[in-house]
């Protein structure tokens, strides 16, 4: 990766893509960033109103709307192109039109010569990654999807503010296929220095460091069925949800770009860890500038391990047939 002007090549502006873009230019996370859709002219109106703020921004940045011959030499390929979930709709109900989609998109970027990592936030994003990682023919470690990654924000935000601690001292993931049959291995959880698990088990009270405030199991459930149920709950209120993905697609795009080795749950392709071969799905990873530098395997309970098993046969079972 080169080191000198850090570009990020975005397919498909709108309102996840937008929000992406927007918090790269407030966050000064690259140098270069190109706009590509299928909507020519959207992106170039998208392009005009953010180098309009330029004036405002914290450093400069090149920003225009382009083509795919513009990614050959960018660090990052980030799709958000596709179809948004409808009220109702299933994330893996929007797989064949997606799927379409990106059959569109992969050829002419690997035949630019583009040579960096995709990034992929479209739903379902653990199929739509593997179909990127398929149509691409790259090395899987430099095909990711945004994963889990919001949803283990959320849960962070939840757990966070129930126990008054920065969500960032609350390590806790949620894992599996970025949907219905996702899930949180509480027995993983730590506030701060503490298993969450012990702070259960002690009750209300100052626990260690650690003010617990009476934290419980079926708390625990709630958070986890909030989590599960946030993308709906949002797309009930304002039809689509946007910010917060565009926040998690711009920590991961850091993590890359500054070759970090920072651990996010982002949709990786698991090669036996976790008894699972050739799926993606959200898993903590190392990401630095080669992509999943690494796979973490968290020591799972056996029960844990069968919801992830039964995750991965889901995110299979939709993949079959696909392409
Ligand atoms: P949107 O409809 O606002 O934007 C989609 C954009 O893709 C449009 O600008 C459209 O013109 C473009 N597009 C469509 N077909 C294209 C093609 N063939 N080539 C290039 N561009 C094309 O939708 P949105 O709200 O921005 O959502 C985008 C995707 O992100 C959806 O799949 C949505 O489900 C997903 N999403 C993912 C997460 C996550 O956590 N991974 C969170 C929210 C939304």
């Amino acid at each position: 990766m080169r080191v000198d002007k850090r570009k990020v090549a975005l397919v498909g502006c709108g309102m996840v893509g937008m929000s992406y873009a927007y918090c790269l230019l407030n966050q000064t996370v690259c140098d270069e960033l190109v706009l590509i859709d299928v909507n020519e002219k959207r992106a170039m109106g998208e392009a005009m109103d953010l180098n309009h703020g330029l004036a405002f921004a914290a450093s400069n940045m090149e920003i225009y709307a382009g083509t795919y011959g513009d990614c050959r030499d960018a660090d990052l390929v980030v799709i958000c192109a596709g179809v948004a979930q409808k009220p109702g709709e299933t994330r893996l109900d929007l797989l064949k039109r997606n799927a379409a989609v990106f059959r569109s998109i992969i050829e002419p970027v690997t035949r630019s010569g583009f040579s960096g990592i995709f990034l992929v936030a479209t739903n379902p994003v653990d199929v739509m990654t593997r179909i990127t990682c398929e149509l691409s023919g790259f090395n899987s470690g430099r095909v990711l999807g945004s994963g889990t990654a919001l949803d283990t924000a959320r849960l962070r935000y939840l757990l966070g503010e129930y126990l008054h601690v920065d969500p960032r001292n609350v390590h806790a993931y949620v894992i599996g296929e970025h949907g219905d049959s996702e899930f949180v291995p509480w027995s993983q959880a730590m506030v701060a220095t503490r298993p969450i698990l012990e702070l259960c088990r002690e009750g209300a009270g100052v626990s260690g460091d650690v003010e617990t405030e009476g934290i419980s199991q079926d708390k625990l459930r709630k958070i986890e069925e909030q989590v599960r149920g946030a993308a709906y709950q949002i797309i009930d209120a304002k039809q689509a949800t946007y910010y917060g993905i565009g926040m998690a697609m711009t920590r991961i795009t850091k993590a890359v770009l500054g070759d970090e080795n920072s651990v996010l749950t982002v949709s990786a392709m698991l090669k036996g860890g976790y008894g699972q071969r050739d799926v993606f799905a959200g898993v903590p990873c190392v990401i630095n500038g080669s992509g999943v530098r690494r796979i973490l395997e968290l020591p799972l309970t056996e029960e844990e391990r069968e919801r992830f098993a039964a995750s991965c046969r889901t995110l299979q079972e939709s993949f079959e047939g696909v392409l």
